[in-house]
């Protein structure tokens, strides 16, 4: 039976005043419950050598077997138009000398996978068995090439970085056989001529790591050493005819978020970028506040929660006075009174303590001093026995 699907809609309560605070570069607190939760991806199925899995919910597919998504590409000239490579066995074809075929789509940072069979019948030897090419963005060539106990240059192996760098191991299939290629690719990202990112390919190869988070160091080519340089901020996925009849199945990309560099909150950021978000989540939690009805204990935590991600005169100057009411009013308590307030107020006292340890109040801050000295007085703070 299958488990009920995740919710995307769910929702985290969580508590506030809980890890160490935002700081110069850190947007968020640790375990911050007002960080967005991760999207919901439904997984996909692994291939196996007969049947090709099934991508994750959230993957853009370019080629699944049918002719109707030979469709998504075309002939990589000039003049675009349909390939002539051609769809067999639920696989896409190179036909010799007919060049590569290239995607309509354009895509810049990527997950992709490919599936590739190199022909059974063996032919050749070296760079002449079983090539082609799986181009990123249609300038860096990660190479398809049939090297099951076929030698050649390293840097020209199956699943190298073409003439940058050679795979760690050789985790390939016998000839037509298919082998599983996933790929993370981030494209270099410059400032003008200055490098802000190099950029980095990943690659497993049947489940096995084979290029482990290698700088890009331009495109790839044949004979040239790379050269540095920016890449377009899209491009399509180009295969390549390098004269044999290799076989593609199961080719779909997804996405990547932008990096830090670009935008992306998740991370180390820069002091500048920090403070904005922290303005953002600060001004999020403000309005949330807003809604909440005025003076209760609730509005009065939320007001204090922003003020833990970015200071307000009008936030700061409302809590205090509630702050300055809650604590008076939880003074002149006793006895069943005071007990049936006793939850809220050390849920209230820890987060004042919390607000004066990341140096959001003074360590003196009258409330918070106050509320200890009611829990002192009531054994509030004694440990249970
Ligand atoms: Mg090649």
């Amino acid at each position: 039976m299958l488990a009920a699907p995740l919710s995307p809609a769910a929702t985290f309560v969580g508590n506030a005043f809980y890890g160490d605070a935002p700081d110069d570069h850190h947007p968020w607190a640790i375990h911050d419950r007002n960080r967005p939760q991760p999207r919901v991806v439904v997984p996909g199925t692994a291939s196996t050598a007969d049947k090709p899995g099934k991508p994750p919910s959230d993957a853009i597919i370019l080629f699944d077997g049918t002719e109707a998504s030979l469709s998504k590409w075309e002939a990589d000239k000039k003049e675009a138009g349909p390939s002539a490579w051609v769809v067999k066995d639920g696989a896409m074809e190179c036909v010799p000398k007919s060049g590569y075929i290239r995607t309509k789509d354009q895509f810049g940072d990527i997950q992709l996978h490919v599936e590739w069979a190199a022909p059974k019948n063996v032919q050749g030897d070296s760079q002449g068995r079983g090539n082609s090419g799986i181009f990123l963005m249609g300038i860096l060539e990660v190479q398809v090439l049939d090297n099951y106990n076929n030698p050649t240059y390293a840097d020209g192996f199956a699943t190298s970085v073409y003439g940058v760098n050679p795979p760690m191991v050789n985790a390939l299939r016998a000839p037509g056989e298919y082998q599983m290629i996933d790929i993370i690719f981030r494209r270099p990202i410059y400032k003008g001529d200055k490098v802000i990112d190099p950029g980095y390919v990943t690659v497993f190869c049947n489940g096995v790591l084979v290029q482990d988070h290698t700088p890009i160091e331009g495109k790839t080519g044949h004979m040239k050493r790379s050269v540095p340089g920016p890449f377009p901020q899209k491009g399509p996925l180009k295969l390549q005819d390098h004269g044999n009849p290799v076989r593609f199945r199961n080719i779909w990309y997804r996405e990547l978020p932008p990096r830090v560099v670009e935008g992306s909150t998740d991370g180390y950021l820069t002091a500048e970028a920090t403070k904005a978000k922290r303005a953002e989540i600060a001004a999020t939690l403000r309005a949330d506040a807003a809604k909440l009805t005025p003076g209760s204990t609730d509005h009065m935590l939320r007001l204090a929660e922003s003020l833990v991600y970015a200071p307000d005169a009008a936030a700061r100057k409302e809590f205090e006075k509630q702050a300055a009411s809650y604590a008076a009013g939880v003074k002149a308590l006793s006895g069943t009174a005071l007990e049936a307030k006793k939850d809220e107020a050390i849920r209230v006292l820890k987060a004042f303590q919390y607000l004066a340890k990341s140096k959001v109040v003074p360590a003196s801050f009258a409330p918070k001093t106050a509320l200890e000295q009611v829990s002192k007085a009531a054994g509030w703070d004694e440990k249970k026995k």
